[in-house]
Parts: structure tokens; sequence; C-alpha cells
């Protein structure tokens, strides 16, 4: 059975909030082994994570809120995995957070300065009481000096005593491969598990790549300018495309997939028809 994770964003608004409670519940036949909820990305708080997180537990679901520490002190830290595991959270995505444009580098953003820093803190504050995720680059991160530093970066986070790794979206499957050799060469044994960004709109897709340093090859990004606005040829061009590629990634050894839903049933749901899963 292939193992399934699904990433959700916080809703803003009460009606969003019921809406996702739809969504979550036409996406449970996918029996997910977790849903994960971002936290900063498009300016949601960690409110509105700690929101949803508990919302989603309450339905029995095994919830992961994502932990950035970028611009954190240790005390706030300290407090929200106090609430974390209050609520019952068992397992926590720990980021460094996207820099604020324009930053130049210092200890103006707060006490830890790399992801690795924030697992490294969660460890020596609560031992093994939570399942750490972390970020995996197949394409490099696009703030890292060279793909070696990243990889070791990466290497730095396991060490620190992370469980797991979730990717940046892809669609090359041969980065991911490449990357997962070269993470186990350094030693690296835990599971990195390929972030999967379904396709159903072009522009925001290229606009979202273009800025995580994910690669749309030629081919994908000309076909996708050539469908125009036709939703449903994008669709279906999406479909065939990610349902390939999770194929090849499932065939060559992925342990898992993590579908980015965007808050969404349908796209995951399609695909995984399609997958068989
Ligand atoms: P790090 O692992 O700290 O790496 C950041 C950069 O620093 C890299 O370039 C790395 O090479 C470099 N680096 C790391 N350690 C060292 C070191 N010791 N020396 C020198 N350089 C080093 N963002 C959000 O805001 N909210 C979210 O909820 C969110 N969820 C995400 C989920 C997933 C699965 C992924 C892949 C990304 C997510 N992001 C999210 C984006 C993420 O926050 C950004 O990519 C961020 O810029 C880096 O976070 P990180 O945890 O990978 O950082």
């Amino acid at each position: 059975m292939t193992l399934l994770s699904l990433e959700f964003f916080p809703p803003k608004t009460p009606e969003g909030a019921l809406k996702l409670v739809a969504v979550r519940n036409e996406l449970k036949v996918l029996q997910p082994a977790f849903c994960s909820v971002t936290f900063g990305a498009g300016g949601s708080t960690q409110d509105g994570t700690l929101q949803t997180v508990r919302a989603m537990l309450a339905e029995g679901i095994d919830a992961a809120p994502h932990l950035s520490c970028v611009g954190a002190s240790s005390d706030s830290v300290a407090d929200l995995l106090a609430q974390y595991d209050a609520a019952g959270v068992k397992r926590i995505v720990a980021l460094r957070g996207d820099l604020p444009s324009g930053w130049g580098g210092g200890s103006a953003m707060g006490e830890f300065r790399y992801a690795s820093d924030l697992v490294r803190f969660i460890r020596e504050r609560t031992g093994r009481r939570f399942h750490l995720e972390v970020a995996a680059y197949p394409e490099t991160h696009p703030q890292a000096k060279s793909p070696q530093a990243d990889l070791e970066a990466f290497v730095t986070k396991i060490r620190a005593g992370a469980d797991s790794a979730i990717t940046q979206m892809f669609f090359n499957a041969d980065a991911y491969f490449r990357f997962v050799d070269d993470a186990r060469k350094l030693g690296v044994e835990v599971p990195v598990v390929p972030g999967i960004m379904p396709i159903t709109n072009s522009a925001g897709l290229l606009r979202f790549a273009d800025n995580c340093g994910t690669e749309i090859p030629r081919w994908i990004r000309l076909r996708l300018l050539a469908l125009g606005e036709d939703k449903a040829a994008i669709e279906a061009f999406g479909l065939d495309v990610v349902s390939d590629l999770c194929r090849r990634l499932l065939e060559g050894g992925a342990p898992g997939l993590h579908l980015y839903t965007m808050n969404q049933a349908a796209p995951s749901l399609t695909l995984c028809r399609r997958l068989g899963i």
C-alpha cells in the first residue's frame, strides 16, 4: 500500500474553514497517514495553523503543524511546542521558513538561523515526543551556496534529529533519485517522501515554481502555455504528467507521496484514482 500524506493551508475565513472540513471528508477515502498544515505561507498565522490542527485532531486525523523558526525566540517556540503537545500533536514539520525580502543576513531574524537549529532545539526540549519532518530540495534550495552545500545542510538537519523528509515539489524524477542517492551516500537513512503538486492551473504553477526554485521542464511549460485558459485541457495534461511522475517515483523506490492539496479534494482524488491508490 502506498504511504500517502496530504498538505493543507489554514483557511482565512469561517467559510473557508467549513469548506476545508468538506474537503477533508472527501479525502478521508485516501486514508492518509497524516495531514500537515502550513504556517506563514500566504500570510497565515500560527494561530490559524493551531486551530486547523485542533479541528483535524478532533476528527481523528494525525495532524502535523508546520513550524517555521525564522524570527522566533526560543521561548515562543517552547510555548508553541507545549501547546501542540497539550493538543495531542505527535508530528511536526520543522522549517526555517522564508526570509522576508531584503533581509541581508545577521542575527536580527531571531534565535534560529536554520531549520537544523530548530530540530536540535525541539529534540533538546522535548526528546522523542514528536516525530519530526524536515524539507528536502532535490533541485537545490534557491538560496543555497551550491547543490553540495545544500545537501550537506540537509544531512545536518537529519543528524540533528529529524525522522523523515518531504521534498519541495518537482517534475524531474531523476533529480529526486540523484538527491536520495547522494544523501544515502552521506549516511542518511530516513525516508525522503516526494512532495507532489497536482497541475490544475498554469499561471499559478509557473509563478510558484519560480519562487521556490522548482524547474518546470521546457516541454511542460510550453505545452501549458499553449493550452491558454482551457482549464479542462490543462487538468487532463497535468494529470498525465503528474501521474507518470508518481508512477516512476514509486516504481523507483520512493517511500510514499506527500500531496500538496491546495485545499481542494478533486485534484488529489483524481490523481490517486489514476494511480490506483
Ligand atoms: P533550511 O534547511 O534551514 O535551509 C535554508 C537555506 O539555508 C538553504 O539554502 C540551505 O542550503 C541553507 N543552510 C541550511 N543550513 C545551513 C548551514 N548550517 N550553513 C549554511 N547554509 C545552510 N514555508 C513556510 O513559510 N511555511 C510552510 O508551512 C512551509 N512548508 C513547507 C513544506 C515543505 C515540505 C517544503 C519543502 C517547504 C516548505 N516551506 C514553507 C518553504 C520553506 O520554509 C522555505 O523553502 C525556506 O526558505 C527554507 O526552509 P528550510 O526549512 O528548508 O530551511
